[in-house]
């Protein structure tokens, strides 16, 4: 990151912070959830981070794997009932995500 030429770093209060704190959340009136064939968000999803579970009734629970999920917003302009929300993750869990993403890397 301190290679960075063009000033971006300045938006930065603290570099070792992760890069995002942003996290998609699926709400209650997700069709995929209510009985009706949707997957537009998981296919929208280039890091497939929102699966689908099969589950008694014909529906399909949407899950997220918040560990995964950069914030990025393409699966929120796709969602035909707007069920999909950003949210600001709270310090500690950015704390937590930025161990497990150091984690992984050291795996
Ligand atoms: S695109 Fe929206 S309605 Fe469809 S499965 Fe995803 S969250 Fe549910
Ligand atoms: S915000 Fe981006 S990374 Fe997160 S689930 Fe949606 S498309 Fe995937």
């Amino acid at each position: 990151m301190k290679a960075c030429t063009h000033g971006v770093l300045a938006f930065f209060d603290d570099l070792e912070q992760a890069p995002w704190n942003l996290i998609a959340q699926i709400q209650d009136n997700c069709l995929s959830l209510n009985g009706v064939v949707c997957r537009s968000c998981g296919e929208a999803c280039d890091d497939s981070v929102i699966r689908f579970k099969l589950e008694i009734g014909g529906k399909a629970r949407p899950l997220l794997d918040e560990t995964e999920c950069t914030g990025c917003g393409e699966c929120i302009a796709i969602c035909p009932t707007q069920s999909i929300q950003i949210h600001r993750l709270p310090e500690t869990a950015v704390t937590e995500a930025q161990a497990s993403v150091g984690g992984a890397k050291q795996a």
